[in-house]
């Protein structure tokens, strides 16, 4: 069975005083849905993180790692490494990564071998570009990346993956992809996974969407069959934001 997720990205933001705050603020909230919660602090705030939230049901989970188990890779970080930490979930291949660091397809499936291989869950970003939408090669950039990223994978390690459908023109712009746009992507990502795999196996992964998800469209955008939860970046940053998002359910 798919679960409802709701995961909030908090990027580059929050010191350890900011961070110590917004948990103590989500702590506060009640929760009415049953979405599995998790927020994601930067490195140097996931062990204090831990500490704050370890009697509640938020999992803290990373924003990336790299593939390698150690070595020399001045400035990042490895799987064991927040394994030692407590993480079991990480994101990876958000669009700022892609973006920002270069990283690749290819990259990405070292990165998500390098996680299965220490039992930790994957949430996989991808998404396209405005101009991919325009063009109407929305859906093939799409299933490229997961095809490339994830298809080299056999069904028994997709228990662990989680995607994201994040279109890149939507994350931080304030423009929403429609809930029937939302949802015609994640039907074509559902059709796509029968395709390589089979029906059991595409029905029981959660697809969530992100892309300026806030508490006045989380309800609709939720609402549609094929989108089980959403990862959430700027409303993430308020409990009070936060959690009526994930109370959309
Ligand atoms: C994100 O960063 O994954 C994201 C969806 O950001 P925002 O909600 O701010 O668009």
């Amino acid at each position: 069975m798919r679960k409802n997720i709701v995961a909030g990205n908090w990027k580059m933001n929050k010191d350890m005083a900011q961070t110590d705050l917004l948990i103590a603020d989500l702590k506060n909230q009640e929760q009415t849905s049953n979405a599995e919660v998790m927020i994601a602090p930067t490195f140097t705030n996931l062990h204090q993180s831990f500490n704050a939230l370890e009697d509640s049901k938020i999992e803290v989970i990373a924003q990336n790692m790299h593939f390698a188990e150690s070595g020399a890779y001045t400035g990042e970080i490895s799987a064991s490494m927040l394994k030692g930490v407590g993480v079991k979930t990480v994101i990876l291949g958000h669009s700022e990564r892609r973006a920002y660091f270069n990283e690749t397809d290819e990259l990405l499936a070292k990165k998500v071998d390098a996680a299965l291989a220490n039992d930790m869950r994957v949430i996989f970003c991808f998404g396209e570009e405005l101009a991919d939408r325009k063009s109407d090669n929305h859906e093939a950039v799409v299933k490229n990346q997961i095809t490339n990223a994830l298809f080299h994978l056999e069904a028994p390690a997709l228990k662990n993956i989680v995607l994201a459908y994040e279109p890149v023109w939507a994350i931080g712009t304030g423009e929403t992809a429609s809930p029937e746009q939302a949802q015609e992507m994640h039907q074509y990502i559902r059709e796509t996974l029968v395709n390589r795999y089979d029906e059991a196996t595409a029905n029981s992964i959660s697809i969530l969407y992100g892309g300026s998800v806030k508490p006045a469209n989380a309800k609709e955008i939720f609402s549609k069959p094929d989108v089980d939860g959403g990862l959430i970046g700027g409303a993430a940053l308020k409990a009070e934001d936060f959690y009526a998002i994930v109370n959309a359910f």
